[in-house]
């Protein structure tokens, strides 16, 4: 039999062809996956959506819109309110009567008894709003669909189980709830954030204002529709659209109890700011710059699929995505011989198609910071990797990118990227890895691929990340905890943790 090798293997476009008595494998890479797009029939977007105060939609008496566009093709999906001080000052002021009048009064069975309907109806809804966050953030169907629409939903249920029983979360202490949380969300994951947001903040008696991020307003609004249709009581939910103005009218806004953002390090330090001396608490998930290390003991074909996991699928807008790699010199050319293989297969483009791997980058000026540090990565002397695919013709499309030869001082290995580009590094002990993988202003999260328990253990506990993955990557779940080291913020989300930041906590 003779078997000959044209090029690098991608996975899953081999064909066998028989000729004379030999079996030849023949590689082709112009094979290709049949189209298989999600319907968009399934998704109602109105043409503009005003915001939800009070259990109702108002217009925004700042008279202004501003249009919400599909990343992948440029097109605008809708049009969202643009919430000015005095909206914000409305949506308070629904938020603390609501508080005073209704909410913090409620026996906390009952309040669970909405919250557990907000999650049915998000599960019965999962189809449309999967397809919207799609359609809004370029994120791959497969992932909203199999990861963002779940787990928010989730989020829903696994709080409306603790609102009462709180004293079991805390036992000997009597809880209260802080009041108005103001909380603002980034554009990565805008419902499940929204949901990590709201879930727990209502779960413990607090009432909210949310912003979503001005790029992706869109599932957020549909939550408000479906907020609406679990009956709410009106105040106790307030769901507002805007940009950073609108965020810091929030922030500043004098009957704010506290504050939960997610979102860049640079417009957290400002939240600090402007919130020293106040007695609001805060709590802030920031960036990140998570390294992930392969020892040479570690199942290489499953590390490989879990750093392309942990920095590729959902174009890397993940804080705490994989970007760092370290790998045990002995097995470096391997890995990097395989991850060039894997890259060549990912499917980049419409992220409507079940196949998608590699959707749209959100926006135009994400997509400008990305193509801005792939060209630091190049000076700074990497030797970049990109994968040869296509990219569509219209919307905002990154290859995935890989740099090898990278030093620990380089920006690509110290700063946060957020998008398909993979800095790889390498390590010889154990020690030395550890002290590489801390030695970055964040400290989100981080991945360690080992046969050896030992080994997991000795890095878990000295690695300064809020989450470490042992041989897996990005496994979210809301009864585990979530929040960052150093400037990746502060205040933990998620589980029993996420209720803390919620409550004050007496006698
Ligand atoms: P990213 O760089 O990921 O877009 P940002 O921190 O700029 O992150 O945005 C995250 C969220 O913070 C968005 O909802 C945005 O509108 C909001 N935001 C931006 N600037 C401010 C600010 N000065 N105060 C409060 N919120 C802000």
């Amino acid at each position: 039999m003779a078997v000959k090798t044209k090029k690098a293997v991608p996975i899953g476009r081999q064909a066998a062809t028989k000729k004379s008595n030999t079996i030849k494998l023949k590689f082709d890479t112009s094979w290709t996956y049949a189209p298989a797009p999600e319907s968009k029939s399934a998704a109602t977007i109105n043409k503009q959506y005003d915001l939800f105060i009070n259990g109702e939609w108002q217009k925004p008496l700042s008279k202004k819109y501003f249009d919400t566009i599909n990343p992948a093709n440029e097109e605008k999906l809708s049009e969202v309110a643009d919430a000015n001080a005095a909206d914000v000052d409305k949506a308070v002021k629904a938020a603390r009567n609501a508080y005073e009048k209704t909410w913090k009064k409620m026996p906390a069975k009952e309040r669970a008894k909405y919250i557990f309907r907000i999650a049915r109806i998000m599960q019965e809804k999962a189809r449309e709003l999967a397809i919207i966050e799609s359609l809004d953030g370029g994120k791959p169907i497969k992932e909203s669909r199999d990861f963002d629409v779940p787990t928010a939903a989730n989020h829903f249920f696994y709080y409306a189980g603790w609102a009462d029983k709180l004293e079991y979360a805390f036992p000997n202490r009597t809880t209260e709830p802080l009041g108005v949380a103001a909380q603002i969300i980034p554009w990565n994951f805008p419902l499940l954030m929204a949901a990590w947001k709201i879930a727990p903040a209502i779960a413990t008696g607090n009432t909210v204002v949310l912003k979503s991020a001005e790029t992706t307003p869109l599932t957020a609004l549909k939550l408000a529709e479906i907020i609406q249709e679990a009956d709410l009581p009106p105040g106790v939910v307030n769901i507002i659209t805007g940009a950073g103005a609108t965020g810091a009218a929030m922030v500043n806004h004098p009957d704010v109890n506290k504050i939960a953002f997610t979102g860049s390090t640079d417009v957290g330090k400002i939240i600090q700011r402007s919130i020293a001396g106040t007695d609001k608490k805060a709590t802030l998930e920031l960036g990140g710059k998570a390294a992930n290390i392969i020892f040479e003991d570690a199942a290489i074909d499953q590390a490989v699929e879990g750093v392309i996991n942990g920095i590729f699928f959902n174009q890397g807008h993940v804080c705490c995505a994989g970007s760092r790699l370290y790998v045990q010199e002995s097995v470096a050319k391997e890995v990097i011989r395989k991850l060039k293989d894997r890259l060549e297969s990912l499917i980049v483009g419409d992220p409507m198609d079940k196949n998608t791997d590699i959707g749209a980058i959100n926006s135009k000026s994400q997509l400008d910071i990305i193509n801005k540090y792939i060209g630091i990565g190049k000076k700074e002397g990497a030797e970049m990797y990109q994968s040869s695919c296509r990219l569509p013709g219209k919307g905002f499309f990154c290859r995935p990118t890989l740099f090898t030869n990278v030093a620990q001082s380089n920006r690509i290995a110290q700063e946060e990227i957020f998008g398909p580009v993979l800095a790889i590094l390498t390590f010889r002990t154990e020690d030395e890895v550890i002290e590489k993988a801390n030695n970055s202003p964040y400290g989100l999260s981080a991945g360690v691929w080992t046969d050896k328990g030992s080994k997991i253990f000795n890095m878990t506990k000295r690695m300064k990340a809020g989450v470490v993955w042992a041989n897996t990557f990005n496994k979210f779940d809301p009864t585990s905890p979530f929040g960052g080291y150093k400037e990746s913020g502060f205040g933990r989300e998620g589980g029993l943790h996420g209720l803390l930041p919620y409550l004050n906590l007496k006698s």
